[in-house]
């Protein structure tokens, strides 16, 4: 496994990860918390984003593929459809990843539908059930 160099300016930390693969360097990466809004998607909860492409899974080095979900937000109490998001999944284990610039789009998107200046594409009838007993 390699080390990570340590980077003067930002511009050098990407025209690095633009040249290298980060999952050479996974053992050498820490693993961070910070606090955003996050719109889970329903359909894919374990989605991993990641900010660069990886040559293999990160998880289990095995070859990825390039993948087409549907990306289903609930907000304010109203399911949202996002269809033709692309997305990689490993050919073995299933792991999921989103490049961190088409999750960036799906927010941008989600952005605009919250302040009305998107219109949907088409809009669906979802149908409800309860378990609970009729009273
Ligand atoms: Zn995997």
């Amino acid at each position: 496994m390699s080390k990570i160099p340590e980077f003067e300016t930002l511009d050098e930390a990407v025209e690095f990860w633009e040249t290298h693969d980060s999952t050479d360097y996974w053992q050498d990466m820490e693993e961070v918390t910070f606090e955003v809004e996050l719109h889970r998607n329903l359909l894919h909860p374990k989605l991993t984003i990641l900010a660069y492409r990886p040559k293999h899974c990160p998880r289990c080095r095995q070859n990825l593929d390039d993948i087409v979900i549907e990306y289903i937000a609930h907000e304010n109490g109203r399911l949202l459809i996002i269809r033709d998001v692309p997305a990689l999944r490993c050919q073995t284990n299933g792991h999921e990843y989103i490049l961190e610039e088409t999750f960036d789009r799906v927010e941008q998107l989600l952005e605009l539908e919250r302040t009305q200046r998107v219109q949907p594409t088409e809009r669906l009838s979802v149908p409800v059930f309860s378990l609970k007993k009729a009273a």
